[in-house]
């Protein structure tokens, strides 16, 4: 055998020093957690699946979703306002077709109960900036959010002004953002739905890739049929994220988990069990 030859025998048996291991392909991700952030009632679905299933109500989840990583914690999304777990009857909608929304438990309590503080939360990033997403923002007042500048600078409804506090820190991108810098965990831009409306993608050890929507899509007779909802912001940018979405998926062997999907989110363990 020449010296090379058994150079080359060797480094099959040892591994190639330039080829990364599993593990050093997610570096610092440890484990996602799936809290409870409200449930609802939408009042007639076809007002996210234009002339199907009229008059028809579906019930609602509503997650956030909690994400340990080496260089910190990250919170996807933070609900309904806890405020809403004291009304007794829940939040109706201003407009019967749309959701009716309570909360049986606050996001505070599920944190408190995993023994993390609010101020421990280094990143918050939402989807989009409803109600039923940006619901508990003010209370993480010190963490840095993460957000398209489309939607940061969406004239919000009514007053025309802001849709975060101005002394909120904030760090504004446009498309996609490596958050830890290591490909583990990254934002990915799906507007339609609203201007800025963005995805995650998590890399977890165990459970491999999952593709957090957003509400990029609601429920999955509509990610099959590719429905958008009538009071999207924008139809084609909708369907084109959809399609990153679909693309996505098949590229990274990733799981989509749908955050309004209810049949869905009964399938899944919620913190305090976990997926690493
Ligand atoms: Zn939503």
């Amino acid at each position: 055998m020449t010296r090379i030859a058994f150079a080359f025998g060797l480094a099959l048996l040892i591994g190639f020093p330039w080829q990364s291991s599993h593990a050093q392909d997610k570096p610092g991700i440890e484990r996602l957690y799936i809290l409870y952030c409200a449930d609802g009632v939408a009042g007639d679905i076809s007002y996210w699946s234009p002339g199907v299933n009229v008059g028809k109500t579906m019930d609602f989840s509503v997650n956030c979703y909690l994400i340990k990583h080496a260089q910190g914690w990250l919170l996807w999304d933070t609900g309904v306002a806890d405020a809403v777990a004291a009304m007794p009857g829940g939040l109706p909608p201003t407009n019967p077709r749309l959701t009716h929304y309570r909360r049986t438990k606050t996001l505070a309590s599920q944190l408190d109960q995993l023994g993390i503080k609010p101020s421990d939360i280094k990143y918050v990033a939402v989807s989009h900036t409803h109600p039923d997403h940006v619901g508990n923002v003010a209370l993480f007042s010190q963490s840095m959010l993460l957000v398209q500048k489309a939607e940061y600078d969406w004239p919000a409804l009514g007053n025309g002004g802001p849709r975060f506090k101005p002394e909120h820190p904030v760090t504004k991108f446009e498309g996609d953002h490596d958050v830890f810098g290591d490909g583990s965990v990254t934002i990915i831009s799906t507007p339609g739905h609203t201007p800025g409306h963005q995805s995650l993608i998590v890399k977890l050890r165990k459970t491999g890739a999952v593709l957090l929507s957003g509400d990029a899509v609601h429920f999955k007779d509509n990610w099959e049929n590719r429905r958008v909802p009538e009071f999207n912001a924008n139809r084609d940018q909708s369907i084109a994220s959809m399609q990153r979405i679909a693309d996505i998926l098949v590229k990274e062997k990733a799981q989509l988990w749908i955050n309004h999907d209810k049949v869905q989110t009964d399938s899944l363990k919620m913190a305090p069990a976990y997926y690493d």
